[in-house]
């Protein structure tokens, strides 16, 4: 599996930590340059750094996602720098606990705007330059709660059914391309965001971040058709 994705370029949001950090190191393996972007540039040096250690090549990005200036920023460094994308990995996001009364408009309205938002608008800025590969993918990290849904996470929930719901109808819409757009709904992954939502999950019961990466990684890689 190794250098399959050899002269790729590959756009990770979230790359600072946790499944982004895992996803972006991991293409970085598979061959691909890998753009990360997220809000902590220390932390995304640090993946940077990481990756070329490890004998990859990256590019560090700031990203907003709430401001879509940021976002067609993003889309701007990655064509000036590149001129193409294969791979956009959608996988930046946050999460809010709370029972549904007690959710303030505010709330909801940030959690759309960074996890359903903004990926619709990266997706959409960034079609011009995945028309330009001759196998591009989209890959937008939803989670189980894009298909179920738990108690007092309504809002987070919403946003990861709006994320997977998205991603469905554009994967039917592009499907005559030579774009395939994968939508994957993780249960918990040992990372931070999990502490928050599900303290009560055990540790050890959780899903490594490392193998979300490798899924991601044979999806990108996958040239089948669907
Ligand atoms: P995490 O450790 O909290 O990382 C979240 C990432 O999103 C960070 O890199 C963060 O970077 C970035 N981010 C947050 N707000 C942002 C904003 N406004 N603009 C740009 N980037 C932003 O979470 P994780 O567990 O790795 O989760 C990654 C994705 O997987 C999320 O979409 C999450 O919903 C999904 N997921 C997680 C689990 C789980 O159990 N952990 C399960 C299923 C799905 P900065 O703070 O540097 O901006």
């Amino acid at each position: 599996m190794m250098y399959k994705l050899q002269d790729h370029i590959a756009l990770v949001t979230g790359a600072s930590r946790g499944i982004g950090r895992c996803i972006a190191l991991h293409l970085a393996k598979m061959g691909a340059e890998v753009v990360l972007a997220a809000r902590s540039k220390n932390l995304l040096e640090q993946t940077a750094e990481q990756i070329r250690q490890d004998g990859g090549k990256a590019e560090v990005a700031l990203l907003e996602l709430e401001d879509e200036e940021s976002i067609n920023s993003l889309i701007e460094f990655t064509e000036n720098k590149f001129a193409k994308l294969d791979i956009l990995v959608n996988n930046a996001g946050i999460t809010h606990c709370a029972l549904l009364e007690d959710t303030r408009t505010e709330d909801w309205d940030k959690i759309m705007r960074i996890n359903a938002r903004g990926p619709f608008i990266l997706c959409r800025q960034a079609l011009r330059l995945l028309k330009k590969s001759p196998h591009a993918k989209i890959i937008n990290i939803s989670s189980v709660v894009g298909v179920k849904g738990y108690p007092e996470q309504s809002a987070y929930t919403a946003s990861k059914h709006a994320l997977r719901g998205m991603s469905i109808s554009l994967a039917n819409e592009l499907r005559d391309t030579n774009i395939r757009v994968h939508v994957i709904c993780p249960g918990g992954v040992d990372t931070e965001i999990v502490s928050q939502v599900r303290p009560d999950l055990k540790k050890d019961e959780l899903i490594a971040p490392e193998e979300v990466a490798e899924l991601v990684g044979y999806l990108a890689a996958h040239r089948g058709k669907g």
